[in-house]
């Protein structure tokens, strides 16, 4: 028993002399300022790791190694006195120490001093200012303050937003954002600008009022440099104030954001932050025995420095004697070890069982100078891009894995839809004895292309109509209204109308790919049909002015009558032989009278004229009023006869800006208005004038009452200005208007959403199905044709003729048949009232004499006729009248006839 007794003396003797004697100790100082800290896990990992690997016995002298403790103590963050007394406490330990692990505080400064002064190796593990002061003992972990914010430059480009805000917390946040800042440029030649904001969180815990200040921005994308216990409390006030919706970003600068739960903020908003280490790698899980997310930055930091350490520590004992003893904070200072140690880190060959990648540190200020930033999507926990330290960026996630990240998204909520009612873009939809809901009530082109796009990408979606009116930038306000308002005013996920796409509004919104391909256009009243007036050689005058002429014709012929039956002159000797005859003639009867004054008014003249001078002035006044009054009835016949030419006619935008007859107009605030206002072609730019100017105006509130106005507005005298699109349909019912001339631009229609919303890629690609499938042409014909309930026009175009009717000039040929038809009637009424008068003369039977005069007037090879019929009786009895011998023809008989018939004289 006693053998036994001294046999186990002598092995635990030799034990502690191999223990205490030979083996070499190296103590780690650590401090930490939180009471639970996650280093204690790699701290105990890689010390069980070293001493296992040293085992119990220094009994490999070519390979020697130490064994490593730990003194792990907590110290106050903000008491300087008492963190460097807790430094010295441990700077006394018997076997000196290897290095210190310091803590990121406001003590930090006097405890990297102190173990500067003492030649103690100080590590830091969390980010530090950039700082002039060159400590050699100090190594910093934590990537360089200037690189590291180069590579959260890089990362915020990679993701490309137009305008961001800074949201920082901090002085250092602001250091950190230094090179972020340099990517606002203003570019004025039309390249792509990016605005950025930058705002400070104020001191107390509600941000509300910062947060609404950010929502009037038509882009969400915020970079929030805060701390990690802060990121929650902020993302949920940005949700109450409307800031966090589907396709907002925020981009989380903390490199432990990873660790939070970010699942009871509901939201859709796309949130991405930057890791210094891949979490994904099992050999992290493995070491780390953590849920990997976990694990902080610090402690994944804390792990390869130590591991940097010990390996340096164990390579050294090689070569140098590491002897480390107790150090007095008071006394002289004693160890060269810690240069040695750190220059060794500092050249050394990085481990490869790093967890945070490349250790490389600038030797001359120890700062890490090689490191990879890790882009991450936080709801999905997915990597989009690593940053590489010589300023490389490589997009992990190709652009499907994004677009399926951003569908995702949007299946997880009801995507709102804004829209007007328009025909037939969208319209109420009712059903005998049902109460419609939700999508139900509506119906058109914009709510069947909405339900294709949702079935192909697979959203649920409902709609919002409202009376929006038009789309523009008010420019006192500042403020978008319309649909385009709806989308910044983050109350509407996508809008969709005959909304046109136009650079002012792709300025603040999004559009999708176009839908609908178009132009503007002009619609005008189409010609009223030519009423046929056979009587239109009357127009020329009025009525009353017919009256008044006739009138007057009369009322001149009898005045003619008596001034010549006054006038000396107009009585003549009736046998100008007899120088003395007993009786003079006057021969303005009436009939001469009414025909000289007829004839005068018809341009004609007459073969007998007056002779006296008082009857001569009234015959030259009579000339004079007829000549005026032929003149102007010529001048005005023209006129009337041409008058359907004469009507203002468009075919063109030119013709129509070239004349004011006709007014045109657009829509109040829509593109069409935009278009001219803002164009620089001068044909356009005068119409534009001539709009602006118009009193009253010609502008319309909506394209409805547009229509109407045309329709209503007399002679044609307005067009209005209009979509292409919209004119199809409106002229596919509307008979009596048209479409003028070619169109004046092209353009699309587009479905509106927010700048760079993450959904647009998988909104594009329906679209573009949609249309391959021939999908969007068959919704066209559905709404613009198979659905319309009023019958179509036949819109062939109308041939247009200069030359005038027959129904135009009817009433002359008309009057002409008439009055020959009279002079027919008179003249067979003369013929025998001639006959009556020689049967009488000559004592013969009507029947004779008729026989006899039609029997001459058949001969019309005959044109001498004798005064006394000849008759069969009367060449019976001895008569020897065979034939009228007298030289007057028939007809001079028949005027001589009709003569004496109207001679009131008589
Ligand atoms: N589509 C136009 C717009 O988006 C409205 C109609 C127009 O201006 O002709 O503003």
């Amino acid at each position: 028993m006693k053998i036994v007794w001294q046999n186990a003396l002598l092995i635990l003797s030799f034990v502690a002399y191999q223990y205490f004697c030979l083996s070499h100790h190296s103590t780690i100082g650590v401090l930490r300022t939180e009471n639970y800290s996650q280093i204690k896990v790699p701290l105990d990992y890689l010390l069980d790791k070293k001493n296992a690997e040293y085992g119990y016995f220094r009994d490999d002298k070519n390979n020697p190694k130490s064994r490593y403790e730990a003194i792990n103590e907590l110290v106050s963050k903000y008491d300087s006195f008492e963190a460097s007394k807790t430094l010295c406490n441990m700077m006394q330990n018997p076997k000196g120490l290897a290095a210190v692990f310091g803590v990121d505080s406001l003590t930090s400064a006097i405890l990297q001093s102190t173990c500067d002064h003492f030649e103690i190796p100080y590590f830091i593990t969390s980010w530090r200012p950039p700082t002039t002061k060159v400590y050699k003992t100090v190594l910093n972990f934590f990537p360089e303050a200037k690189l590291f914010a180069q590579a959260l430059s890089e990362v915020v480009k990679s993701l490309q937003w137009n305008n961001f805000v800074i949201i920082y917390e901090t002085e250092e946040g602001l250091i950190r954002m230094q090179e972020i800042l340099k990517l606002q440029t203003f570019e004025s030649t039309g390249g792509k600008k990016t605005n950025i904001l930058v705002k400070q969180l104020g001191t107390g815990a509600d941000h509300r009022s910062l947060l609404k200040e950010i929502k009037v921005l038509t882009e969400i994308n915020i970079i929030l440099d805060c701390s990690t216990e802060n990121i929650l409390p902020i993302l949920k006030q940005a949700m109450d104030v409307g800031v966090l919706y589907l396709g907002s970003n925020v981009f989380l600068t903390s490199l432990d954001a990873h660790t939070l739960d970010y699942s009871s903020l509901k939201t859709t908003a796309n949130i991405t932050t930057i890791r210094l280490f891949d979490n994904n790698n099992p050999t992290i899980t493995n070491v780390m025995k953590l849920n990997k997310n976990e694990i902080k930055t610090e402690t994944i930091l804390f792990h390869d420095a130590l591991l940097l350490l010990t390996d340096t520590v164990n390579a050294l004992l090689n070569t140098n004697d590491l002897t480390m003893s107790p150090i007095d904070c008071n006394g002289p200072d004693m160890s060269r070890t810690g240069y040695t140690i750190v220059a060794y880190m500092k050249h050394k060959q990085p481990p490869n069982d790093t967890l945070s990648g490349p250790l490389i540190f600038d030797t001359k200020t120890g700062n890490r100078i090689d490191f990879n930033v890790h882009l991450v999507e936080i709801q999905d926990d997915r990597e989009i891009a690593v940053w590489y330290s010589n300023n490389t960026l490589v997009l992990t996630r190709d652009f499907a894995e994004a677009s399926d990240a951003a569908v995702s998204n949007l299946q997880k909520t009801t995507v709102i839809v804004a829209s007007n009612f328009l025909e037939p873009y969208l319209m109420e939809r009712k059903e005998e004895g049902e109460i419609l809901t939700g999508n139900n009530r509506y119906q058109g082109y914009s709510m069947d292309l909405i339900t294709e796009i949702a079935k192909i990408v697979n959203f649920k979606f409902e709609f919002h109509v409202g009376n929006y009116g038009p789309s523009k930038l008010d420019p006192k306000k500042k403020k978008w209204t319309g649909l385009i308002g709806e989308i910044l005013e983050r109350r509407a996920h996508l809008a969709i109308s005959d909304l046109t796409v136009t650079h002012q509004r792709r300025e603040v919104v999004d559009f999708s790919m176009p839908y609908m391909t178009l132009g503007i256009g002009i619609l005008h009243r189409k010609p009223a049909k030519e009423e046929v007036n056979m009587f239109a050689f009357l127009d020329p005058f009025s009525i009353t002015v017919w009256i008044y002429t006739a009138t007057l014709y009369l009322i001149i012929s009898v005045v003619l009558y008596f001034i010549a039956r006054m006038t000396p002159g107009d009585w003549e000797n009736p046998h100008p032989c007899d120088e003395h005859p007993e009786e003079l003639e006057n021969t303005w009867d009436i009939s001469n009278c009414m025909w000289l004054t007829l004839g005068s008014i018809m341009t004609q003249g007459s073969d007998i004229l007056t002779k006296g001078i008082s009857s001569r002035i009234c015959v030259s006044m009579w000339w004079f009023f007829s000549l005026i009054m032929v003149n102007s009835y010529m001048a005005n016949l023209t006129a009337f006869l041409t008058k359907n030419r004469m009507e203002p006619t468009i075919e063109s935008a030119e013709q129509l800006a070239k004349q004011s007859k006709v007014k045109y107009g657009t829509v109040d605030g829509g593109a069409t208005q935009a278009f001219f206002r803002d164009t620089n072609y001068s044909t356009y730019k005068r119409m534009w004038e001539m709009m602006d100017s118009a009193s009253p105006s010609v502008f319309e509130k909506t394209n409805p009452n547009g229509v109407t106005r045309v329709q209503n507005t007399p002679r044609q005298l307005y067009a209005f200005l209009m979509e292409s699109t919209q004119i199809e349909y409106e002229i596919e019912t509307k008979c009596d208007l048209r479409k003028v001339g070619n169109l004046l631009d092209r353009k699309h229609y587009g479905i509106a959403m927010p700048m760079n919303a993450p959904y647009r890629t998988a909104i594009n690609k329906a679209i573009l199905q949609l249309s391959e499938k021939g999908k969007l042409e068959e919704l066209k014909k559905k709404w613009w044709k198979d659905k319309r309930t009023e019958p179509s026009c036949d819109n062939t175009p109308i041939e247009n003729s200069d030359a005038m009717d027959l129904a135009n000039v009817g009433g002359i040929f008309l009057v002409l048949g008439i009055g020959a038809a009279l002079a027919v009637v008179l003249g067979l009424a003369e013929f025998l009232w001639n006959i009556r008068n020689i049967c009488v003369e000559e004592h013969i039977t009507y029947w004779e004499a008729l026989k006899v005069e039609v029997k001459f007037a058949c001969c019309i090879w005959k044109s001498k006729k004798k005064v006394k019929p000849v008759t069969s009786g009367s060449s019976a009895s001895g008569s020897h009248k065979d034939e009228r011998i007298d030289n007057k023809s028939l007809v001079h008989s028949i005027m001589h006839s009709a003569g004496s018939f109207m001679n009131l004289n008589n």
